[in-house]
């Protein structure tokens, strides 16, 4: 593990995950002996985190909200700063007893089995795109306990089945990264799925096609909040006004940066 060439946090992350043991086993059996064929283990995943693969999938799961969500390449990493499109729609859902959520491209299913698991009175929706991320925010909503989460396949709004009532909150961390951007180069983001990072254009089309559907899907007084890009909240609130939403605001994530914006219906 010594001289793998990898910072000490993620030797030893890729170590629990190998050994399948926690932290402090680890540190009871410092001197232990390595397995020749854990530490061949070890040193193939060593090499593909050095090749520049994603933490969380190679050790399938990150932490979001406290809750640890299994992750593959199906499905984009939960982000810390996609927490506050959870507590900005927990807030909002406050004053509601038995509150009808819209989750629009769950993913790794992140955002809505939060919402499900803080408020168990509540009746869920999370839609995707893809099978196989909707396969895995299912597996996430067993493995996790949320038995108030439904599932359904398809683009934004037409994945909802027939005659689904209308919502208190809509939701969405939806792709918005433009086509040619530079980060899509760099770091994790070149192992995550690419439909779920851009929309292969201006980086708004997603954003846009979920704002234009949202009326018809919300409850009178129900609000919609949406992730988006740090330089997205001007054109996010200009999209939200001219659907004919009330109060467009954005918030600000912890770096600073507008990073949701919402309207109420
Ligand atoms: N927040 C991600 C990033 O910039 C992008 C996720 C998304 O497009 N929804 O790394």
């Amino acid at each position: 593990m010594a001289g793998c060439g990898l910072p000490r946090l993620e030797a030893r992350m890729l170590l629990e995950q190998v050994l399948q043991k926690p932290r402090a086993w680890l540190l009871a059996h410092d001197l232990d002996p390595l397995d020749p064929a854990l530490a061949r283990r070890f040193g193939e995943l060593a090499a593909r985190r050095l090749a520049g693969e994603p933490m969380a999938y190679l050790v399938g799961e990150r932490e979001f909200m406290g809750h640890r969500f299994a992750v593959n390449p199906d499905v984009l990493i939960p982000r810390p700063e996609t927490e506050l499109l959870v507590e900005t729609g927990l807030a909002h859902l406050r004053a509601l007893a038995a509150p009808r959520v819209l989750d629009l491209g769950t993913g790794s299913g992140a955002v809505a089995v939060s919402i499900a698991l803080a408020r168990p009175d509540a009746q869920v929706l999370a839609t995707d795109a893809s099978a196989a991320a909707l396969a895995q925010a299912r597996l996430n909503a067993q493995a996790l306990g949320a038995a108030n989460v439904r599932f359904a396949l398809g683009d934004w709004f037409q994945a909802l089945p027939a005659h689904e009532p209308p919502f208190d909150l809509i939701v969405s961390n939806p792709p918005y990264i433009a086509a040619g951007d530079a980060h899509l180069a760099q770091g994790d983001l070149r192992f995550e799925p690419r439909a779920a990072l851009t929309d292969q254009a201006d980086g708004l089309s997603a954003l846009r096609a979920i704002v234009a559907g949202a009326g018809a899907r919300l409850a009178p007084g129900a609000a919609l909040w949406l992730e988006h890009g740090w330089d997205q909240g001007p054109a996010v609130r200009r999209l939200l006004a001219q659907a004919g939403l009330r109060e467009p605001a954005s918030l600000r994530d912890l770096a600073g940066i507008e990073r949701i914006s919402g309207a109420k219906l």
